[in-house]
């Protein structure tokens, strides 16, 4: 897509920030440690937050900030920039104000500084995404019937659709809002991958770079690759260490590759 005169010097300042950041956290927790929350959580973290409350306050910017960009952008009315929102708009509203609530968190804390460090991310990177759709990126009516924008619409839809049965699955393992125990979860992607919701996540924010044409969306799914790669990898080496009759043909995150 073509760039609108304006601040697009500040943008590309920000968005290649937005790339350091994501190569940053990919050397920390592929080389330094995991992100301390859910089966990884540990001591010396600093004071904690209940999960539930420090996933809807983490995920909250991408809602809010997100909001308040895009409409303040120059072309925030026209019709591609509108789809596009609604896109972002539906994964993060599942994310921040339905999923919390689905999950069996009861008595359960994470680390206030995850929650800090997952608001900072959803604040940046809402920014990177709202100001490209709605203000730096140009986009023609056309563009919504174009075979790349249906492509990436499709492979959003189904990145989404199976993030959302994959995490039904896991957080149907559980009976009761009090239980913390783990089991193996089974059945499709769960034959092939330790994480497909994960897997899923990944596919999604493909589509979105390729619906959205664009560098901002492009380092999204990077970023996305790079956080949730290594994590993938440390939860199959967790399953492998805790159930000795883990499968063992089951790859961490891609089909027979990874
Ligand atoms: P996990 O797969 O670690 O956990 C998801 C939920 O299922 C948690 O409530 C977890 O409980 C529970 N669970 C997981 N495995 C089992 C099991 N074997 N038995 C019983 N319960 C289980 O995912 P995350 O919490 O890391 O992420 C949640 C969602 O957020 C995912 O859809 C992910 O794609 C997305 N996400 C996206 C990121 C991005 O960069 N875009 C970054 C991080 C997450 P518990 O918490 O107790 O372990």
């Amino acid at each position: 897509m073509e760039e609108a005169a304006g601040d697009e010097e500040w943008y590309t300042i920000a968005l290649w920030g937005y790339f350091a950041m994501a190569a940053i956290m990919f050397v920390l927790v592929n080389f330094c440690l995991s992100a301390p929350y859910g089966r990884h959580v540990r001591r010396g973290w600093g004071f904690s937050v209940p999960v539930r409350e420090g996933w809807i306050i983490m995920e909250s910017p991408a809602l809010f900030v997100m909001a308040l960009v895009y409409h303040a952008g120059q072309f925030h009315l026209q019709h591609v920039p509108h789809v596009l929102l609604r896109m972002h708009q539906m994964h993060y509203f599942h994310r921040t104000l339905v999923f919390p609530f689905r999950m069996r968190a009861d008595g359960k804390a994470m680390p206030a500084a995850v929650v800090a460090s997952g608001f900072f991310f959803n604040v940046y990177n809402s920014y990177i995404q709202a100001r490209w759709i709605s203000h730096i990126g140009v986009y023609p009516s056309s563009w919504l019937t174009s075979p790349q924008f249906l492509l990436g619409v499709a492979i959003f839809l189904v990145g989404f659709l199976g993030n959302i049965w994959a995490d039904n699955v896991l957080l149907n393992l559980r009976d009761h809002k009090e239980d913390r125990s783990y089991k193996i979860p089974r059945g499709f992607l769960y034959e092939f991958i330790t994480c497909p919701n994960y897997f899923c996540e990944i596919i999604e924010w493909l589509g979105w770079a390729i619906a959205t044409n664009s560098v901002a969306g492009f380092f999204f799914f990077l970023s996305t690759l790079a956080n949730l790669g290594p994590r993938a990898k440390t939860h199959h080496e967790w399953y492998h260490k805790k159930f000795n009759d883990y499968p063992r043909n089951r790859k961490a995150l891609i089909p027979f590759l990874y």
